[in-house]
């Protein structure tokens, strides 16, 4: 008996079906997974909306497909996830609303390096409850693009950086405006008192 090539043998369940089980229907599309027990395709889509909750999303699910409909049931799958998806934008858009430094600004490109530099974008943040972040696109040296949190001041287009306070709202210049800055130009010594107390060892 000749030994069959690794290729045959990789594909020997599925072809001796009925003399072993075959192996289970699969479907490339990310949420549909063949239901053993109802030999129907399963549908499954999640929709954090419906619970306002990440944590908890609520499942839609389907079995209507049998093995022969797998056409129908990437359509039905593509169907409820158009739905989900529009209910998700819709309602970061009306959140994103309720915040005084997202208004009047365009939502962020999915991808960092769609946006456009000098631009600030808002964009939702799921780990806080989707309030939104306003944001810039930079990146330092061989970085990829990446969305920072930008200044809450009006037009600027600087990263926020971090205050006296630990907060990341403004960026260095702005942060001299609302008396937060770590370097407090007036308590900052100037060039000249700063060469006496090289000299002298303090300015007294
Ligand atoms: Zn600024």
């Amino acid at each position: 008996m000749e030994a069959p090539p690794a290729a045959a043998a990789e594909a020997a369940p599925a072809a001796a079906a009925g003399t072993t089980r075959p192996t289970h229907p699969t479907c490339d599309v990310k949420g549909i997974s063949w239901c053993k027990g109802l030999q129907k395709w399963q549908i499954t889509v999640y929709d954090v909306f419906a619970t306002g909750k990440r944590s908890d999303p609520w499942r839609h699910t389907d079995y209507t497909f049998g093995l022969h409909e797998k056409d129908q049931a990437i359509a039905k799958h593509a169907q409820i996830k158009a739905e989900v998806d529009a209910r998700w934008k819709r309602e970061t858009e009306r959140i994103a609303a309720r915040y005084s430094w997202t208004r009047n600004l365009p939502r962020a490109p999915d991808k960092a390096e769609d946006a456009e530099k000098d631009t600030t974008y808002w964009k939702e943040n799921e780990r806080d409850g989707y309030r939104p972040r306003r944001v810039v696109v930079g990146k330092r040296g061989k970085e990829q693009w990446q969305y920072k949190l930008a200044c809450h001041a009006d037009d600027c287009t600087s990263a926020a950086a971090v205050d006296a306070a630990g907060g990341l709202m403004w960026c260095h210049r702005h942060q001299h405006e609302h008396g937060v800055s770590k370097f407090k130009k007036r308590n900052r010594p100037n060039y000249t008192q700063r060469c006496k107390i090289r000299r002298r060892g303090s300015l007294t």
